[in-house]
């Protein structure tokens, strides 16, 4: 059994051009994933001389071990998230992933299924949230629709869903070299190294290291925390009957099925929260356990497992990203604690920081401040 993740299909790393940019760097950007990848395209296309540092190469944290699901807003609900943002702060977070998103897809194109993703709802109450939810974007204008009727086994398992159309499954490799090969086309240069915290790099430096925010900026310990995810994929399963991303319980549980038929599903992390408060790279069997009994429950019998992985991202309080300059530092600034919702979030702040640093600062940096009074207020 391999914890390598199902998308890199047997390699050992993902396939990216060699850069051929030498020489001075404008900016530094530690962290080659989803975040890094996307400053560093947004920097290099606007003429800034970009080194991209990982220890591990591109997309080899959470970046290229998540579910491949692609999901437009923020970790909590879009009612949840205009009860505490306001409805202004709310729907411009919407739409600044909506419209990021239709970046990605120009850059990632067949990487991405624009199938939508389904929501479903595991009990009455978690109806009761599904339907505020569905309330609260059709009356802000976001696309979203109630699914009339849930096919077998999804009708005994589930109280009801709603489809959120604009929405996608995608192959998280994939979409990671194309997004290396254009910010490597656009001139960026991608190094393997290990940052070390003592010893940041001089100049601009952006730190897109999500998961592990606190180990390069000990100062955020308390503000991002390590949260890890686990998974497991099947062999090819006869019948495609979850062509779309599926998740329930709050998030705790989610799935999809590829063309091919294999099955990937995950989640289960609120079986053990302490330990999976961790920012290694480990499966265990208290988690892949439950996630085997959510796949009995979804196949109807104990398919082939053929992959299990996990990854790791950050967590903040208000389950909102960093994304700006870090307090007290100059020149070094951060994205991450997308809260296990960085997919798009990440591209977004990304290129938030890229434009940031090219003179265009725009308005949504400030709800994602470093120095926000709700990232430190942990009980
Ligand atoms: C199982 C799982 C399921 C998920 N589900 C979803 C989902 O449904 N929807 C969604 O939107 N998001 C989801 N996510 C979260 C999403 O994948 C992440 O938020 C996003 O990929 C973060 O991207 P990033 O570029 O900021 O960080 P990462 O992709 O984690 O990249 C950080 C990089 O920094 C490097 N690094 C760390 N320290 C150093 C150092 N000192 N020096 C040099 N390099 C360093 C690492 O090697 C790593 O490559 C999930 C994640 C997982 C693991």
């Amino acid at each position: 059994m391999t914890t390598t993740p199902y998308w890199l299909g047997g390699k050992t790393e993902l396939a990216v051009p060699a850069a051929t940019r030498r020489g001075e760097t404008d900016v530094t950007i530690i962290g080659a994933g989803v975040t890094g990848l996307s400053c560093a395209l947004t920097l290099a296309r606007g003429g800034m001389a970009v080194r991209v540092v990982d220890t591990r190469g591109v997309a080899a944290g959470a970046s290229g071990r998540n579910g491949g699901f692609a999901l437009r807003g923020g970790t909590p609900a879009y009612d949840e998230a205009v009860a505490s943002l306001g409805r202004e702060h709310a729907q411009g977070l919407w739409r600044l992933t909506e419209t990021a998103f239709a970046r990605m897809l120009e850059l990632g194109g067949d990487a991405f299924r624009r199938v939508g993703s389904i929501r479903l709802a595991a009990s009455d109450d978690e109806l009761e949230a599904i339907e505020r939810e569905y309330a609260a974007l059709t009356a802000d204008g976001f696309v979203v629709e109630r699914v009339a009727r849930l096919e077998p086994p999804l009708d005994r398992l589930y109280a009801g869903a709603i489809h959120h159309p604009g929405d996608a499954g995608f192959n998280p490799a994939v979409w990671m070299e194309r997004l290396a090969a254009h910010a490597v086309e656009a001139g960026a240069e991608i190094v393997a190294d290990t940052v070390n915290p003592e010893a940041l790099p001089e100049g601009t430096v952006v730190i897109a290291v999500d998961a592990h925010t606190s180990k390069l900026l000990p100062e955020l310990a308390d503000a991002v925390q390590p949260a890890r995810g686990q998974m497991l994929a099947t062999a090819p399963l006869p019948a495609v009957r979850y062509g779309v991303p599926y998740y329930a319980r709050d998030g705790y549980d989610y799935w999809q099925q590829l063309p091919d038929g294999t099955l990937l599903v995950g989640g289960c992390r609120d079986h053990a929260f302490a330990a999976e408060a961790s920012a290694d790279d480990d499966v265990t069997s208290t988690v892949q356990s439950g996630i085997e009994r959510l796949l009995v429950n979804l196949v109807g019998r104990a398919p082939t497992i053929t992959h299990r992985w996990s990854g790791a991202w950050g967590e903040t309080l208000d389950r909102l990203p960093l994304c700006g300059p870090v307090p007290g530092r100059g020149g070094v600034w951060v994205a991450g604690g997308y809260s296990g919702h960085g997919n798009i979030l990440g591209f977004a702040c990304g290129e938030l920081i890229g434009k940031a640093l090219l003179g265009d600062v725009r308005r949504e940096l400030r709800l994602f401040d470093p120095r926000r009074p709700s990232l430190s207020q942990r009980a």
